[in-house]
């Protein structure tokens, strides 16, 4: 069979470019699925995201502008100047990639044609590459695959490579493609797919059941090890709604104020993930102390909170307190002391070699009480009751915000566990006028002694695959290191800058990645940002870098809040 050809990926690139019609996306895309499937490999298909590796694998491709510029510069032997200055103008290493090819070949003829193959290993080789000498490895790999390119290849080479195809494509799009491509009289076979996704977080296993057929779906489970999605809540207004959503009766939960952990142990190893999936186990060598000691199962997928304390008082912190812990991976030994957490354990996935997504609630909770042995301030399962009444219920949630947790979450007894956000399963319920969490999608330079750095952000809203301004935040950041737990400008604009997609004069556009909680006065509707709301007064009360682009508020959310 005649091997696939880079060039037929860059068509599809560019035919979805084309388009901002999401069906003309879809009906594009599952021809292309089928071609791959007769010609190509199926974890090229991460190819369709500007990836080489799957989902669950939260290493990076780590490759900066600047190296871009490097290797572009190797590649096409140019001048690294030359490219920088015409950056400043064009603002899209992938545009200039493009042209300088052009140019080289009026003057040279080349004749290799780059595979898929060819980019797909090198890039992947990218991710793996560490030690001495990888930044001389990195630019060979690069400068290889681009110095063999067409001017259209080399664009979104650099645009893979930035991890920005720019073709507007998302989840939805490769989930429907695959559908339509293989089971277009079943559109059952939709929630399917998501919920295979969900489970594998890897869409080359889902693109590959779906070629072998609907059967092999039951064989994507939760395995231990590797990171999945979690169950999300939906927001209720008051008890009574929560019992709506719910049902009778309900089971009521402390909503802790820390951050997301899903704990693994396989083969006596345990390893922790947040919600974007990064391993943080390094970071937490208490909590896993503490499930060493007190969770009896050889092995398990546990949903968790965890909460930080003041160590004098024992009284509940808020995130914001122990969010330094997730961001710190050296000398942590002090900060185990200041710092202290508690592990509130509240759902279970995975239990002694089986999945255990299928359990109702109470049964899975069961489990939880039988494995887990409560230690005052170290480990517990989740502070809970089941009730059908409103008062107790009530009584609770007040309870839970006096002791200085966040509200509660209340989640239907005999539901499985389901991941995403989805009516029926799970609610939270919280005093209003909280924290907003938003995305940074854009940023501006600061001027005087701010000079240098990033420091007023534009936050964002998501609308299903959009992001929608909302504001403009510049204050709540520290000046100069020292708060224990607080970022500074500085700090904000080392994370923002390998995610520069454009600049303009003092502006730059943001790839939408880090969430901030941003407080507020009040919300006004105004023309002046897309999402049609403006913040009033806002200021970022911490960074979240447990929380990803999924878990941010929505226009409905903001919409709910104004009314
Ligand atoms: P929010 O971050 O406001 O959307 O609230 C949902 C989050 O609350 C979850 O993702 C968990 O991180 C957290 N949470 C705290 N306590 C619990 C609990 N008992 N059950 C489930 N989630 C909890």
């Amino acid at each position: 069979m005649k091997e696939m050809m880079y060039s037929e990926f860059v068509e599809l690139y560019e035919s979805l470019a084309a388009t901002s019609k999401r069906l003309e996306k879809v009906a594009i895309m599952a021809v292309f699925l089928k071609k791959l499937k007769e010609k190509g490999k199926s974890e090229w298909i991460f190819l369709l995201k500007g990836r080489v590796i799957p989902e669950y694998d939260s290493r990076e491709i780590g490759i900066s502008g600047q190296l871009t510029i490097k290797a572009i510069a190797k590649a096409l032997g140019i001048p690294q100047e030359t490219i920088v200055e015409r950056y400043k103008k064009v603002g899209d290493l992938g545009v200039i990639a493009q042209e300088l090819t052009e140019k080289k070949k009026q003057v040279t003829l080349f004749s290799k044609k780059l595979s898929v193959s060819n980019v797909f290993e090198n890039i992947k080789k990218l991710v793996s590459i560490e030690g001495k000498g990888t930044v001389d490895k990195k630019m060979s790999l690069i400068a290889e695959i681009i110095g063999d390119a067409s001017p259209n290849e080399a664009k979104y080479i650099v645009r893979t490579l930035l991890s920005d195809l720019r073709i507007g494509v998302a989840d939805g799009i490769i989930r429907d493609s695959i559908s339509l491509a293989f089971f277009p009289d079943e559109p059952e076979m939709n929630t399917k797919i998501q919920e295979s996704y969900d489970l594998a977080n890897d869409f080359s296993i889902v693109f590959q059941a779906a070629i072998k057929g609907k059967e092999e779906f039951k064989k994507i489970t939760v395995t231990p090890g590797k990171p999945i999605n979690v169950m999300l809540a939906v927001k209720a207004k008051d008890i009574d709604e929560a019992f709506e959503i719910c049902g009778k009766p309900a089971a009521f939960e402390y909503k802790y104020d820390g951050f997301r952990l899903t704990i693994h142990k396989y083969h006596g190893e345990i390893t922790l993930f947040t919600r974007r999936l990064e391993n943080v186990s390094i970071q937490f060598p208490d909590v896993v102390k503490a499930i060493k000691e007190n969770i009896k199962a050889d092995s398990f997928i546990l949903d968790a909170e965890v909460v930080g304390y003041d160590p004098k008082t024992k009284k509940y912190l808020p995130f914001q307190a122990i969010s330094q812990r997730i961001k710190r991976k050296y000398y942590i030994e002090k900060l185990l002391s200041q710092l202290p957490v508690e592990l509130n354990i509240f759902d279970v996935l995975y239990y002694n070699g089986q999945s255990t997504l299928e359990l109702k609630f109470i049964d899975r909770r069961k489990i939880i009480e039988k494995i887990v042995s409560t230690r005052r301030l170290i480990i517990r399962p989740a502070k809970q009751i089941v009730t059908s009444d409103v008062k107790k219920a009530q009584e609770f949630y007040e309870e839970s915000l006096e002791i200085g947790e966040e509200g509660v979450m209340i989640k239907k007894i005999d539901a499985p566990y389901q991941q995403g956000r989805k009516v029926g399963y799970m609610a939270k319920l919280k005093p209003e006028l909280k924290d907003l969490d938003l995305v940074i999608v854009g940023a501006e330079y600061g001027s005087g002694k701010r000079g240098g750095w990033l420091t007023s952000y534009i936050v964002a809203c998501k609308n299903q695959d959009e992001f929608l301004e909302i504001g403009k935040v510049s204050s709540g950041l520290k000046e100069i290191e020292g708060q224990e737990g607080a970022t500074t400008y500085e700090e904000m604009t080392r994370l923002l800058k390998p995610l520069i997609e454009e600049e303009k004069g003092n502006y730059v556009k943001i790839k939408p990645k880090i969430v901030v909680s941003v407080t507020y006065q009040n919300i006004q509707k105004s023309p002046s940002y897309s999402s049609g709301y403006a913040l009033r007064f806002p200021r970022i009360a911490t960074y979240r870098p447990d929380k990803g682009i999924k878990e941010i508020e929505s226009l409905k959310d903001i919409e709910k809040l104004t009314v």
